[in-house]
């Protein structure tokens, strides 16, 4: 096989439909960032809206929540994210954190889903939603029961006793991805609900809640929909269950007349009913910026380009650095995988602080493993070529032997 050449990869840039979507970010100069997948980038629009937030709140004080709208963000931001997840309008509300929205909706799984005992998920799965599981099993008096196997024995574990399925879509640490479609078809002829967690992926392909008939969804807003820094999070409840479905969780905010001030609550008649408190203004202006990177973006090219950054890097990493121990944990069926590849090596913590030290930014996530994430609407093909020729010479020289590169850092 033919090497492939940095000339190449620039030939493929060009030809690239998204590569003006770069412009609707804000990267710092000489960083190559892999790393979208976990914190996106800041897109160019976000300091101008945050601060007019911020000019209208100074200005109009406790107005703004009428004279702005700001009360109806979390249902319009909400709506704006039902495009990118294949739902309708009036199914998606953004609040709270991803584990949060996790508990409210596994809650009301349960609760919908009576007389059966097992939330059913992967070992593997990202801990929170396991913790968040576990939670909720202790709230209830161990009533309801966390079941964990397997990736490849879900469907078989399907049992009569299954209230829900609550998987994630796209694994964190591999990339590995899940049959939504039949793993929700499967749920349904168990008599179970199907909850996903599409946090790994809503962003970074097309997604089909409605078409693949999920009943529950949730994901969070500050990795591919570029939302900042601990942004809210978004939940999805297919309209066919809004009636009936009831929030243990229950709040002011869900509902129905929160300002009659009632002492007896009555949930909202829609999506709302999943709001608890008063909306994140500042962070819903950000999260909302953050959507809007997507504007006019069909999400098949947005996954077409991913599994091409994704492909070339895989091909790279095997022409440069096929020597030095570097063990593929991702799938090797780039269709299976999101957008993400990721390597195992005794020594990743290391090598990736000795990357970044080299401007290309990717993660670690323990226990030995290299993650390195494709934003396909700012990364270029000539990124991913660069960053595989800094992990040549990093691995070559052995440079990550330095002891600072060994100082465990809070956040990996
Ligand atoms: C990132 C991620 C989370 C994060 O949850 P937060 O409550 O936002 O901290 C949860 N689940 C999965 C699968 C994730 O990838």
């Amino acid at each position: 096989m033919r090497s492939i050449t940095r000339a190449a990869v620039e030939a493929m840039d060009a030809r690239d439909p998204l590569a003006g979507c770069r412009d609707r970010f804000t990267l710092p100069p000489g960083v190559i960032y892999l790393d979208g997948n976990s914190l996106g980038a800041l897109p160019a629009r976000t300091p101008e809206r945050v601060a007019r937030v911020v000019e209208d709140w100074g200005r109009d004080l406790i107005g703004g929540w009428n004279r702005h709208d700001w009360i109806g963000w979390p249902r319009r931001v909400g709506d704006r994210i039902a495009r990118l997840v294949g739902a309708q309008p009036g199914e998606v509300i953004v609040a709270d954190s991803t584990s949060v929205s996790l508990f409210k909706l596994l809650a009301a799984a349960v609760d919908l889903n009576r007389g059966r005992r097992v939330i059913l998920s992967e070992a593997d799965n990202f801990p929170t939603d396991l913790h968040v599981a576990q939670g909720l099993s202790r709230l209830l008096g161990n009533a309801i029961e966390l079941r964990t196997v397997e990736a490849a024995a879900v469907s078989a574990a399907l049992g009569g006793d299954v209230a829900v399925l609550m998987l994630t879509h796209v694994n964190y640490r591999t990339g590995a991805m899940h049959d939504m479609r039949g793993l929700t078809a499967a749920a349904h002829a168990a008599g179970a609900l199907a909850l996903w967690d599409l946090s790994h992926s809503a962003g970074a392909m097309p997604l089909a809640l409605n078409e693949a008939r999920v009943d529950l969804a949730v994901g969070g807003g500050y990795k591919f929909l570029n939302g900042g820094p601990g942004a809210p999070a978004y939940l999805f409840v297919a309209e066919r269950w809004l009636a009936q479905i009831q929030p243990a969780l229950a709040g002011w905010m869900g509902h129905a007349r929160p300002f009659d001030f009632g002492a007896a609550y009555e949930p909202a008649p829609g999506i709302e009913r999943f709001l608890v408190g008063t909306p994140p203004v500042l962070s819903l202006a950000a999260l909302d910026a953050g959507v809007e990177t997507f504007d006019q973006i069909d999400l098949r090219q947005v996954r077409a380009k991913s599994i091409a950054l994704g492909e070339l890097f895989r091909r790279l990493v095997e022409q440069e650095c096929g020597a030095f121990g570097l063990h593929l944990v991702s799938p090797p069926d780039p269709e299976r995988c999101g957008s993400q590849v990721c390597y195992a090596h005794a020594d990743g913590y290391a090598i990736v602080q000795a990357l970044i030290a080299r401007g290309v930014i990717g993660d670690f996530r323990a226990p030995d493993v290299l993650r390195f994430g494709f934003a396909p609407l700012y990364t270029r093909h000539v990124d991913v070529f660069d960053a595989v020729v800094a992990l040549r010479e990093v691995l070559a020289t052995r440079a990550y032997d330095h002891p600072r590169f060994r100082v465990r850092a809070q956040v990996t």
